[in-house]
């Protein structure tokens, strides 16, 4: 195969116990996203690596984002290497922050344990494996080519996984994936060594409450049950709003299968007396719940519009205040995102194809991520549409326990970023 005889492919086989111990020290930073921590310290480690190669190193704190105080700052870093003749700007973004651990581990989360060619550990797939494939890529290429045109950059970014307003968004809006100042951009996000990931649906949340009138439990028909008039919300949705999005096909090569509809989840639902504390040991009281609220969570597809997603969850609410007499509700806004699309011939796309080929002698096959990610702002606040999602690791273990990521797919797709850098840059 190309590997033995491609001398960046060779220069990737060299450094893969350097690959191994990178993933393993970015893992033993705990960088727990909620609260936020030591995200000053994985960026501080990726820092003083490439600065002592020679990169430009800048740390940028995102201050006054959410989640952004004196306890847990959102630290993100970007490491550039500029290269001796004008030419585009390549560059790797990786998430740095982590979810939760959960329960279930048999091995150490934070360990960076290496087992029978896995490395075990919270974020290992999702997504330090990715962020450290991208790392030894540029290493590699830059060691080989040291003279290369225009610039590689490598950034480690805060706040991913709630939404990456103190990461992505943050360093878009100053001025970091403006298309003058960055052309291509790879995110090492675990979607499988041989596929590329195009973009992501559009997502609306809302919150939707009805309302009611208190009264003694033992007299409901003095009151107005809240939860009575939510029910009547929940039975609309499946006899006509499920049917109405499972109807609803995108062309998009959404995976898994079922997203390739519109999908809606009711993230939560609360009315009534609030729980109490689990070792209180009394009764309720008897009392009409005068307050129902639920979270929706809308995926919507590229061919539907945003305001006629909207508009359906409207007609819907509208056509019970019809029906129940005393039904009254208020709907909230509370975060949307609209889907992108990455054109299958973008440069950052084909080269990619064509690096998968000659490192896995495969076709790459095309995917659009049913959830949205980073590139959701890289698009709509960087203006910059040259961006795709490509990295090593299973989409399935992301978040859940026994994290891992393969050492040969970390080794196959750094392989793989390094030839894309070598075709657009040397
Ligand atoms: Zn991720």
């Amino acid at each position: 195969m190309a590997r033995s005889t491609d001398p960046l492919l060779a220069e990737i086989a060299r450094r893969q116990d350097d690959l191994i111990t990178l993933t393993q020290d970015l893992i033993r930073i705990p960088t727990l996203n909620p609260p936020g921590q030591n995200y000053r310290a994985i960026c501080s480690f990726i820092a003083e690596r490439m600065g002592k190669q020679g990169w430009t190193v800048e740390m940028i704190r995102a201050e006054g984002t959410p989640g952004d105080c004196t306890d847990y700052p959102r630290w993100n870093v970007i490491a550039r290497h500029q290269g001796d003749t004008p030419g585009d700007c390549v560059h790797f973004n990786s998430h740095h922050d982590v979810v939760e651990v959960g329960h279930g581990w048999t091995k150490d989360p934070f360990g960076g344990e290496l087992d029978n060619g896995r490395i075990y550990g919270r974020g290992a797939c999702d997504m330090k494996g990715g962020l450290a494939a991208s790392i030894i890529a540029a290493e590699a290429f830059v060691a080989r080519y040291p003279d290369h045109r225009g610039a590689v950059e490598i950034s480690a970014t805060a706040d991913e996984e709630s939404g990456g307003y103190g990461g992505v968004a943050y360093l878009a809006e100053k001025g970091y994936f403006d298309p003058d100042r960055v052309q291509h951009v790879i995110i090492p996000e675990p979607l499988n060594k041989d596929r590329i990931c195009l973009g992501h649906r559009g997502v609306w949340w809302a919150e939707i409450e009805t309302k009611g009138r208190i009264a003694h439990g033992s007299m409901p028909f003095l009151g107005d049950s809240a939860i009575r008039h939510m029910g009547a919300v929940l039975e609309e949705m499946e006899r006509h709003l499920f049917p109405l999005l499972a109807s609803k096909q995108t062309d998009m090569p959404v995976v898994p299968e079922g997203a390739k509809q519109s999908t809606l989840n009711i993230n939560s639902i609360h009315g009534g007396e609030g729980e109490q504390a689990t070792d209180y040991t009394g009764l309720p009281a008897p009392c009409v719940a005068d307050r129902c609220r639920i979270v929706i969570d809308r995926r919507f597809l590229m061919e539907e519009d945003i305001d006629e997603v909207k508009a359906e969850v409207t007609r819907m609410l509208e056509k019970i205040r019809t029906e129940r007499p005393s039904f009254d509700y208020d709907i909230r806004d509370m975060h949307e995102v609209i889907p992108t699309l990455t054109e299958k011939d973008a440069p950052v796309v084909t080269t990619t194809a064509a690096a998968i080929e000659k490192v896995l002698g495969q076709q790459p096959s095309y995917v659009v991520s049913p959830g949205t990610y980073d590139q959701k702002h890289i698009d709509r606040i960087g203006k910059l549409r040259n961006c795709i999602a490509y990295g090593p690791g299973i989409l399935d273990l992301a978040h859940q326990p026994d994290e891992w990521v393969g050492v040969d797919d970390m080794t196959d797709s750094a392989g793989v970023m390094a030839l894309v850098l070598s075709e657009l840059l040397s």
